[in-house]
């Protein structure tokens, strides 16, 4: 059986193939809306499998686990911590912590799981699916210094 994308208002509710996706859990790639308050979501769920496959590959490359500061975020969310209008987290996309992965490494091995999308921030990496019109990827920069630090790793 095949599931297609599709949005969960509960990430409980959305299948999950453990075997295909060991590293990772939906709750952890849900919105990270407080749960017990009204106002919010409660837990939205974004299922994308080729996403969840890229990301595994990226972990299994990198052999080292990978943290997630945010993925999906439903509107309201995405309102609230001052996410763009349009931001690919209100679809799927994840923003991992550099902690202590080689910025090389990491970057290589989301291309290799095939993320065409990188916004580079000091502390974390941005990565989605999108590609524009012309087949090239976005690529944006959060900041001057987190331009600097990253360049040296852009060829
Ligand atoms: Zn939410």
């Amino acid at each position: 059986m095949t599931f297609q994308i599709r949005l969960f208002s509960r990430w409980q509710d959305a299948p999950w193939d453990r075997h295909r996706w060991p590293n990772f859990t939906p709750s952890e790639l849900a919105c990270r809306c407080p749960i017990d308050s009204p106002h919010y979501c409660r837990g939205e769920f974004y299922y994308d499998p080729d996403f969840f496959d890229g990301l595994q590959v990226v972990r299994s490359r990198l052999g080292a686990p990978l943290r997630m500061n945010s993925a999906h975020r439903c509107a309201l969310r995405n309102a609230y911590v001052g996410g763009a209008a349009l931001s690919q987290h209100k679809l799927i996309a994840a923003d991992l912590a550099l902690d202590d992965h080689n910025p090389r490494e990491l970057l290589d091995a989301c291309k290799a799981g095939g993320f065409t999308s990188f916004g580079f921030y000091r502390t974390f990496l941005h990565i989605d699916q999108r590609i524009k019109p012309d087949g090239s990827g976005r690529r944006w920069f959060s900041s001057p210094e987190a331009r600097k630090q990253w360049t040296q790793f852009l060829t």
